[in-house]
């Protein structure tokens, strides 16, 4: 069933005055594994509440197929909901968990019956169906409670945060379940969590969202690449992006990015021309600059130096941060080489590829 569900400058306000979401539009499209991501309290949840039908909508349209469903009960819209909590049903094994919604819409036996079935094989829990809850593992329950979910085919499973309770390599294991499932169901998915992360590795768009509005709304590769502002080019990527200040020096044929203490970035004339007409020579800007874009040893031709004392190396098995002080800030490098005295090491090459700038003014990117 193809279902598209649209929000239309959706917000919301608690009866206690608090305005938890402000003009959030999103489309999501069939099949779409659609993340909110944001900080805790940023109004995700709510978000989600507000879709399912468990939180009335304050402001704004939510259009399933194209109609307004903002009056109906959240049976009425067919939105499946999976808790961070699992919320399975303790006395009841894992056959009738997985059936308990089919059991609610009073489905015929043998369908039922077919149905959990199908369920379980493709959730790898065929084996399980006789054990309660308290028997099975955090992954296992999870898997339970998505079965739950999928097993009425609902036009929208929303997912509430729900591999946080698991432990780490769990989480990564049910990361490409999840993702698996996706592609073999086709499901349409709306997913929320604090994890940049499971965004980046699941998500076919990222919302994100501070303090209740959207930042940015684009694929994995788009937020990472071409963060819309500050604040998302600081949210995704890890470790953090390095914002310097610097200064753009126009000149014949192109121009140079000048950090606080005099290095020199080449800007390739074409952004060049694009950062005159914009109106920024000479004129203050804010330069991000990805960690794996700095490098000890070695910088493709162009790459500027800057010199700095190495404060801590964190060994990662082949990837290695280097924190380090670069006048009055902490700068990060991930590199992979090897080879060279950590402690002594002073001097770093900045390539210039895949730079991005902010206006130091409004934070926003600017387009270059
Ligand atoms: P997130 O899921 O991103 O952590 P929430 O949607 O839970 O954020 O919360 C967004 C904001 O709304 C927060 O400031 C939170 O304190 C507030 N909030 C959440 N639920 C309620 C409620 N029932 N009544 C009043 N304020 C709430």
């Amino acid at each position: 069933m193809v279902s598209e569900i649209s929000l239309k400058h959706i917000g919301k306000r608690y009866p206690n005055g608090v305005k938890a979401v402000n003009n959030v539009s999103v489309d999501i499209a069939d099949g779409e594994f659609v993340v909110l991501l944001g900080p805790s309290g940023c109004g995700k949840s709510t978000i989600l509440m507000m879709l399912s039908g468990l939180e009335e909508i304050s402001e704004g349209d939510l259009l399933i197929d194209g109609v307004r469903v903002n009056e109906m009960t959240p049976k009425e819209r067919d939105i499946g909901l999976v808790f961070q909590s699992y919320a399975l049903l303790p006395n009841m094994n894992v056959y009738d968990n997985i059936g308990f919604g089919l059991t609610i819409r009073k489905t015929p036996k043998r369908e039922k019956d077919e149905k959990i079935r199908e369920t379980a094989r493709m959730l790898g829990l065929e084996d399980l169906l006789d054990r309660k809850p308290k028997q099975l593992s955090g992954g296992q329950k999870q898997r339970v409670a998505i079965g739950r979910c999928i097993v009425r085919e609902p036009k929208v499973c929303l997912f509430d945060e729900p591999l946080s309770n698991l432990d780490a390599k769990l989480r990564v294991q049910m990361r490409k379940e999840l993702i698996r499932l996706h592609k073999r169901l086709n499901a349409t998915i709306v997913y929320v969590t604090h994890d940049q992360v499971e965004a980046m590795t699941m998500a076919t768009k990222i919302v994100l969202l501070k303090e209740g509005e959207v930042q940015q709304i684009g694929t994995p590769e788009e937020v990472f690449q071409r963060p819309a502002n500050l604040y998302a080019a600081e949210f995704i990527g890890s470790p953090k992006i390095n914002i310097f200040p610097a200064v753009f020096q126009d000149s014949a044929g192109g121009g140079v990015l000048t950090l606080e203490d005099g290095a020199a970035l080449p800007v390739p004339p074409v952004q060049a021309e694009r950062l005159r007409q914009g109106g920024w020579s000479h004129q203050p800007l804010l330069l991000g600059i990805r960690p794996d874009r700095i490098s000890p040893n070695k910088g493709p031709a162009g790459a500027a130096a800057i010199h700095g004392e190495i404060k801590l190396v964190e060994m990662m098995g082949t990837e290695k941060y280097i924190y380090f002080q670069y006048g009055s800030q902490t700068v990060t490098a991930k590199t992979t080489e090897e080879g060279y005295n950590f402690d002594s090491h002073t001097s770093f090459l900045i390539n210039p590829a895949g730079l991005v700038l902010f206006s130091p003014e409004t934070g926003q990117r600017i387009d270059v």
